[in-house]
């Protein structure tokens, strides 16, 4: 039936366009274009001078204010909306919450093929494709592109009927026949598994003994094949495939002695694709401990009563395993999404969980190409939507049909947080705000939760669950303290490294072990200076020392990637000695390289890692046994299991808690606390050292006796007595622009503003530690406010002073960003 609209005049809609803008639109639709008007649905609308986007429909049947004049939309791209209800509301709150437009939230949460603008670039997909799906305008668009590698959208449109155009892309993408160019990211290859068999030639039991007896005087190459026959299931004739790394896992043979085998040709590798379906190995049965029983009762009898448990687990409790012992319960119709840190999104873990779930799951973040992204939004949108999801902090943007639980992994990072650009939502919160909404369990994991997680288990807002064991009786690394005091007194460094260290480094080796070297900083060394005349080198952009690279022989700002070659002679007066000062990852690998020249040695850091496979291929070399000593930034904290690591080994703690943030002492402890869980999984107790200038600062302390609760305790105490969160909430104003002047007085101008409703909660404003970055100048304004303060009358007053801020024609360049519950 056709529904006919009684003409009473025009008809609008209110959209959201994807830039960073306050608001929404409104647009006229011509007449026959209104039947098809639903939110969640794109349009294509013209905006500015001579731009289309394919914007969002938020609203139908909008209202025109007085005197207000419109555009016409030109075309609607989708069939069906593609943003659902629960995402929109979603939107909302993030935009009312953290103060930011609906436009930016667009630009963070759908993938980038979704929402084509004038100026995106689309190139031909050679893929054949039935062509009767296609039409003419299709056609043009594909001769178009067959003539140039890569065109905009923008240049297609000169030739053709505009707004048709992008509804025409739309459909192309969807078909795979042509993609949006992509400059930084790569495309996800296959994942291989490499199996390993038995040479067919050994299938009798006689040939068999044969070869054992042979290798009787190969102790080690007789081990593997002894554990090969254990785990293909020769002896029970079950027979399985054998993965390699798995092989290697649970022998004590190197990859080498494995190779020999292959060589003489007792084994034979296979490689085959990582597929969807097949190699999910159903290992359930591996028992729970009885305390792992215990922490399942009791999470689930706390959700009958509260949404949300913390669950306090230590380091190598088995907190994967709960996790999927709980999807597995609760696994009924809804769907589950699992956020775990970015970098902690490797292959192992996926396969770990799909193994123990049996069953595939969703993998979606950031670095997935947009193509990619694309293709799980809709499946999410079909009715075949998958179930299980994995993902980064950009998964809990997805749209869910039905979400009924929700899991944290390491709810204490501080990647949950979007800290680089707007909207600066947290995804930890906003996936709990979503929970409500569709009456969704949620459990938060962590052996460091976040002082605030903590305090609301403490209020009854969270219930709390503890789990002070490890898993399989693995007992607790024994925690020591290096004093650097008297190793620098006696002169007894070797490079930065205390004597201790260094035999503790050897007596592990020696042990068959492996060693784990966290710094916090990257890079060769911090700083370059001129012994002669104290020159050192700083970046041009910002207000910071640039970084020696010794591998790229550059000096390079981390804050914003200017560069320039490593000076022979200092530039200011000509001296040849130029010292470096501190050290990095890259320098701490080099020391080790002369201190043991006889060990592998792995580094693990930006640097290193910034290829797609590398990471992955780090991790698996050195759980595979390839390096002896791993070195690496906060990355090796997240979320690895290394079987085998006897000792980590913590170079400068002190740069740990000598920062100028009232939560340095909380992040110190968890990143110490996270590190030293390295240490230790099978068979022994591992060993932890932690090198500092003061032994006896309460950290350490903590840490040693894997105090968690005395941290949080001595936090509350001094969060208490100086306001700051969980007891106030805060909320920052960052401003900027080119010319210090400026961004000097519209700081003075907006704080002045803003003490005019809130008085003494607004500090600042100030410069932050670092006042210079990207050739913008820096200031910021804190507001600390009580948590009974109504927060829409609070948002209100701070809309009105940026409102006036933003208006004044002194500061009409100075950008100021609000990030509501800064980290
Ligand atoms: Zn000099
Ligand atoms: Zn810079």
């Amino acid at each position: 039936m056709r529904i006919t609209f009684v003409a009473m005049g025009a008809f609008y809609i209110r959209v959201i366009i994807p830039l960073s803008l306050r608001g929404t639109f409104t647009y006229s639709v011509p007449d026959e274009l209104i039947e098809e008007m639903i939110p969640g649905k794109r349009v294509v609308v013209p905006f500015g001078a001579k731009r289309y986007y394919s914007a969002l429909i938020h609203e139908v049947n909008a209202s025109l204010r007085q005197g207000q004049t419109t555009k016409e939309i030109e075309y609607v791209i989708d069939n069906e909306p593609i943003i659902t209800e629960m995402q929109f509301r979603l939107w909302e709150w993030i935009s009312e919450y953290y103060m930011c437009g609906l436009g930016t939230i667009m630009l963070s949460a759908m993938p980038g093929a979704m929402r084509l603008t004038s100026s995106s670039t689309v190139v031909l997909n050679p893929k054949s494709v039935d062509t009767d799906l296609l039409s003419e305008i299709d056609f043009d668009i594909l001769s178009r592109l067959s003539l140039d590698e890569s065109t905009s959208i923008q240049d297609i449109e000169k030739t053709m009927s505009k707004g048709k155009v992008q509804r025409s892309l739309d459909r192309l993408l969807k078909l795979g026949v042509v993609e949006i160019q992509e400059s930084m990211e790569e495309e996800a290859k296959p994942k291989t598994i490499v199996f390993i068999d038995l040479n067919d030639r050994y299938n009798s039991e006689e040939a068999l003994r044969d070869l054992m007896e042979n290798l009787v005087r190969a102790p080690k190459q007789l081990e593997i094949v002894m554990r090969y026959l254990e785990l293909s299931g020769y002896f029970d004739r079950s027979l399985q495939q054998v993965a390699r790394t798995k092989l290697l896992n649970v022998s004590s043979a190197s990859p080498a002695i494995l190779n020999t085998l292959i060589e003489k040709g007792v084994f034979e590798k296979r490689v085959e694709m990582d597929s969807f379906d097949t190699n999910v190995e159903d290992v359930k049965a591996s028992k729970f401990s009885e305390e792992q029983d215990r922490v399942l009762t009791e999470i689930e009898n706390k959700w009958l009563s509260k949404m949300t448990v913390l669950l306090h687990g230590v380091t190598g409790s088995g907190k994967t395993n709960i996790y999927a012992e709980l999807i597995s319960r609760n696994n009924n119709s809804g769907q589950t999404l699992i956020l775990v840190p970015e970098i902690a999104l490797t292959a192992q873990l996926v396969k770990r969980m799909e193994n123990l779930l049996g069953q595939k799951i969703m993998v979606y973040h950031s670095r997935f190409s947009n193509k990619e992204r694309l293709t799980m939004w809709l499946q999410m949108l079909s009715d075949n939507e998958p179930k299980i999801i994995l993902g980064a902090r950009s998964a809990v943007f997805l749209p869910f049909k039905k979400l009924d639980l929700v899991i944290i992994d390491e709810e204490h990072d501080a990647s949950y947080k979007q800290h680089e650009s707007s909207p600066f939502y947290n995804a930890k919160d906003s996936a709990t705000w979503l929970a409500a909404k569709f009456g969704a369990k949620v459990l938060l994991g962590s052996a460091t939760p976040t002082v605030q997680s903590y305090y609301l288990t403490k209020t009854d807002k969270y219930a709390l669950v503890e789990l002070n064991v490890r898993f399989g009786e693995i007992k607790m690394p024994l925690i020591s303290a290096v004093d650097l005091r008297s190793a620098h007194k006696d002169k007894k460094m070797q490079a930065d490294f205390a004597p201790e260290s260094v035999l503790k480094i050897k007596e592990t080796i020696k042990a068959g072990k492996q060693v784990i070297i966290f710094q916090n900083r990257r890079g060769y060394a911090p700083f370059q200076l001129c012994e002669a005349c104290g020159w050192s080198a700083e970046c041009v952009n910002c207000d910071v020392n640039l970084t020696f690279h010794k591998y790229f022989e550059k000096l390079l700002c981390h804050y914003c990637g200017y560069s320039i070659k490593q000076p022979e002679k200092c530039p200011n007066c000509n001296s040849a000695k130029l010292k470096v000062r501190g050290y990095g990852t890259e320098k701490i690998e080099d020391d080790l390289e002369v201190l043991f020249p006889e060990l592998r040695i792995a580094r693990m850091d930006l640097d290193t890692t910034r290829k797609k496979k590398a990471l992955e291929n780090i991790i698996q070399a050195f759980s595979e046994g390839a390096y002896d000593i791993l070195v690496g930034t906060q990355m090796i904290t997240k979320g690895l299991d290394f079987e085998k690591v006897g000792l980590v080994l913590v170079m400068n703690a002190d740069s740990l808690w000598n920062r100028p943030d009232f939560r340095a002492f909380e992040r110190a402890f968890q990143l110490l606390v996270q590190v030293a869980g390295r240490a230790g999984r099978k068979n022994d107790r591992g060993s932890v050292l932690i090198q500092t200038f003061k032994p006896d600062h309460p950290i350490i302390a903590l840490v040693k006796g894997h105090n968690y609760t005395g941290m949080f305790e001595e936090q509350l105490l001094d969060r208490r007595a100086f306001d700051y969160p969980p007891f106030s909430k805060l909320i920052k104003f960052q401003l900027s622009h080119k010319d210090a002047k400026f961004v000097k007085s519209a700081s003075q101008f907006l704080a002045k503003e803003l003490r005019q409703s809130f008085g003494e909660r607004v500090l600042g404003p100030e410069e932050p530690p670092i006042a210079r970055v990207r050739n913008r100048y820096l200031r910021q304004i804190y507001l600390k406010i009580e948590t009974n303060l109504s927060a829409s009358k609070s948002r209100n007053s701070i809309w009105q002073a940026i409102d006036l801020l933003e208006g004044h024609e002194d500061f009409r360049k100075v950008r100021c960003n609000i990030d509501v519950d800064p980290l």
